[in-house]
């Protein structure tokens, strides 16, 4: 099975707390009724729809993308199914989770489409669980990996490690298991975000 677990990027999608500014904006540049071609333009927040996180986001003078695509956007990638409202240490502690894992996190998320301003997270024990174990890199079925933490700590932990953050994925036709990840974020250099199109397939 080959699952599409990214969001469709339109211009009434779901965006980060509702905020109209984070709204995709889609115009023309020419028409066939005004020019020889059809030739459209987006504007939209890097953060939009399914995407990865670079520590500039959350870090001053962070790392930036580059032009290769992040260690373990890649190769396997374990889903987990998540009951509670936060991904904490215990959390963290009672799954299966090995050095070098790339981990994605399936929680209630994954069944709504409207933006949920009590979605679940990972909270900064978590991020530090993850980091203790030295995974490589955590997606999760959010626009954000965390909320309601001051100061941002789990972003802070897990980008100052090289763990890489892929938010904005969509889980609910997923089941538990692991997976072969295509994750391809978009070739643009020197941003703190790479929109992507994230893709798994069954083993
Ligand atoms: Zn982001």
């Amino acid at each position: 099975m080959i699952y599409d677990v990214s969001m469709t990027i339109h211009p009434e999608m779901t965006v980060y707390k509702d905020k109209p500014e984070k709204k995709p904006v889609f115009s023309t540049l020419s028409t066939h009724a005004t020019g020889s071609s059809h030739e459209g333009l987006i504007t939209m927040s890097l953060h939009t729809g399914t995407h990865l996180d670079y520590p500039l986001h959350m870090i001053k003078d962070g790392e930036v993308s580059g032009e290769s695509i992040p260690d373990g956007c890649i190769g396997p990638v374990k889903v987990f199914e998540i009951e509670g409202d936060v991904i904490d240490e215990a959390a963290v502690k009672a799954l299966s989770i090995q050095p070098n894992d790339v981990v994605f996190f399936k929680t209630r998320n994954s069944h709504r489409e409207d933006f949920d301003f009590e979605f679940v997270y990972v909270s900064a024990s978590g991020a530090e669980a993850l980091k203790a174990i030295g995974i490589i890199g955590v997606g999760l079925d959010a626009l954000g990996i965390e909320r309601a933490q001051a100061d941002h700590p789990t972003h802070k932990i897990l980008l100052s490690n090289h763990i890489f953050i892929l938010e904005g994925l969509r889980l609910k036709d997923v089941p538990e298991g692991t997976y072969e990840l295509y994750c391809l974020p978009l070739k643009i250099r020197g941003v703190d975000a790479l929109p992507a199109r994230v893709i798994l397939k069954s083993l």
